[in-house]
């Protein structure tokens, strides 16, 4: 067979060339944009003509700081097919770990979103690579900035020739894009997304089994850009011709249910906080998810409870998707096999709050501390280990933290998970979130889960606090929903747990709190509850 290098530019010339018609929409700041992606390519084009200019070279970083807009969605290839690398920025790191990040990557351009100008100002002193920002509104005129060597992104793209002879030498294992994932301890770690991985990538999110993303789909990504490169969507939808929506600067939930209805969004893609938003909205306003086939979640672990009441009075599933920022990120996704369609009800809910099977494309293993492999009977622990030409291979510059993460030629997820007979993994936790009390491990996930199903409880997080004879007990943090705020105790919910766990994972406490911190990609921010909570101040 021939030689044939996988590149982005292959795919974004399918998206001109077959599906110039098709539409991408972008909530930006002056309403609702759409365009072709005839004109989406002329753009990408106007843009690596624009990179030339900047004397952007190959290899160099070039990177985004940016919501799910139209503009973000040109850089995601201009970028890589010019054959730069382009770095998407997390709006929502403090401003030390943006300084680290921009300065470990040596970007050497920052295209920012016009609202997020003062992030930047903010840290301008310290930043020492970069040699351009260019500000992207839907003005030609630069808003007021105290940053120096600045540029209009439309006038910018305005001077600029709209077509471009992309380099077809690229080497496919070229990088074509990074990010960072903060790390338990220490400064973010940065994963290199290669041409290859990210076609590969985008091959297996189009299988009927993991996420069947086609030319009929209308996808709305409210995962950011930033975190993990929108779990792969952009890079598929233009692929495959699929209609994008992009909901723009802080879409709040009344904006995200809004799109859904008017576009008529058939798979759109978030963590269980937005769908547990979504699902409180719904509640209210009863909106007309009709067109939705599915409901992906992922990021975090999205609860039975959620997965039941969005086919039950939502009308469109949830479906449960594992991956990481290291993974590209799809890896593991939960559907019931076909011979398991019979199966009770109940069971099958279990089945689909999973994390899920390995996607097609992957190899996985689950190890003890010996390293020895555990039996799949849904019962023994280990951890989860992938490999796959769409899993990172190292930490960006980083030797000392690869180490660890990636030996013996596998990426060691830190994840703790079960596998039962049918190959379904569940996750049981981060290895650091784990409660270990009296020697044996209780899953602070399961936990959580169950009083999620709580018909009172909003939300629930489970953290380890300190004792003194079983080392560490469970402690719930549990939001209410807002009718029920203030009339379920503590005994309440230790009440319903208890004919669900064992008696010994019962939480020692149960606090009621207004809001579980979220980190910076909306995950609950268990370092944070530890914090708060941590031994003496309860
Ligand atoms: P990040 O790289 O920020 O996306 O974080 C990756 C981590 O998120 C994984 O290692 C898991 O601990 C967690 N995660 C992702 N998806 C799920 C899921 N469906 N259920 C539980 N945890 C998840």
């Amino acid at each position: 067979m021939m030689e044939y290098p996988l590149l982005l530019r292959s795919m974004l010339d399918r998206a001109y060339k077959l599906f110039p018609k098709k539409e991408v929409v972008s909530r930006d700041y002056s309403g609702i944009y759409r365009y072709t992606y005839a004109d989406y390519y002329r753009r990408v084009c106007r843009l690596a003509n624009v990179l030339k200019e900047l004397g952007v070279q190959r290899g160099d970083r070039v990177a985004s700081l940016a919501w799910n807009n139209h503009r973000h969605l040109e850089l995601y290839f201009a970028v890589p097919c010019y054959g730069a690398v382009l770095h998407t920025l997390n709006l929502r790191l403090f401003s030390d770990q943006l300084v680290y990040v921009i300065n470990h990557a040596e970007d050497s351009v920052i295209f920012v979103d016009e609202d997020l100008i003062p992030l930047l100002e903010e840290i301008k002193g310290k930043i020492n690579t970069v040699k351009h920002f260019v500000v992207m509104s839907n003005e030609e005129e630069l808003p007021d900035t105290s940053l120096g060597r600045v540029h209009s992104y439309e006038k910018l793209l305005a001077g600029a020739a709209d077509s471009f002879d992309f380099p077809d030498d690229l080497d496919e294992y070229s990088p074509a894009a990074m990010c960072y994932t903060t790390a338990t301890t220490g400064d973010p770690k940065g994963v290199v997304y290669t041409h290859r991985g990210l076609y590969l990538h985008s091959m297996c999110v189009g299988l009927a089994d993991t996420l069947g993303l086609s030319e009929r789909d209308i996808v709305l990504p409210v995962v950011p850009m930033f975190h993990a490169n929108a779990w792969g969507i952009p890079f598929a939808c233009v692929w495959f011709g699929s209609k994008l929506v992009l909901p723009g600067a802080r879409p709040d939930i009344k904006v995200l249910c809004d799109l859904i209805v008017n576009e008529k969004v058939t798979l759109a893609a978030g963590v269980p906080t937005i769908w547990m938003g979504v699902l409180a909205a719904h509640r209210q306003q009863n909106y007309d998810f009709s067109s939705v086939r599915a409901f992906i979640c992922g990021g975090s672990a999205a609860p039975k409870s959620l997965i039941e009441a969005f086919d039950k009075e939502v009308g469109a599933p949830i479906l449960h998707a594992y991956g990481m920022t290291e993974t590209t990120p799809v890896a593991l996704v939960s559907r019931p096999k076909s011979y398991m369609e019979d199966r009770p009800e109940d069971e099958l809910y279990r089945v689909r709050a999973k994390q899920g099977l390995l996607v097609a494309g992957l190899e996985m293993k689950v190890v003890d501390d010996q390293g020895r492999e555990v039996a799949w009977d849904g019962k023994q622990m280990g951890e989860l280990w992938l490999k796959g030409p769409w899993i990172a291979k190292e930490y960006y510059k980083d030797p000392e933290r690869s180490k660890p993460a990636f030996a013996e030629g596998w990426l060691h997820t830190s994840d703790i998970v079960t596998v039962d007979e049918e190959g379904f993994v569940n996750i049981s936790d981060r290895a650091k979130d784990l409660i270990k009390s009296g020697g044996e491990w209780i899953s602070s996930l399961d936990l959580e889960n169950t009083i999620m199903s709580h018909p009172a409880v909003q939300e629930a997080a489970v953290i380890a606090i300190p004792h003194e004879k079983w080392v560490e007990r469970p402690l719930a943090c549990v939001v209410l929903r807002e009718e029920h705020k203030g009339k379920v105790a503590e005994e309440d919910i230790i009440e319903f747990l208890k004919d669900k766990v064992a008696k010994w994972w019962l939480p020692d406490r149960v606090v009621f709190i207004d809001e579980i911190p979220k980190t910076s990609v909306g995950k609950f921010n268990k370092k944070a509850l530890r914090q708060q909570f941590a031994a003496g101040t309860l």
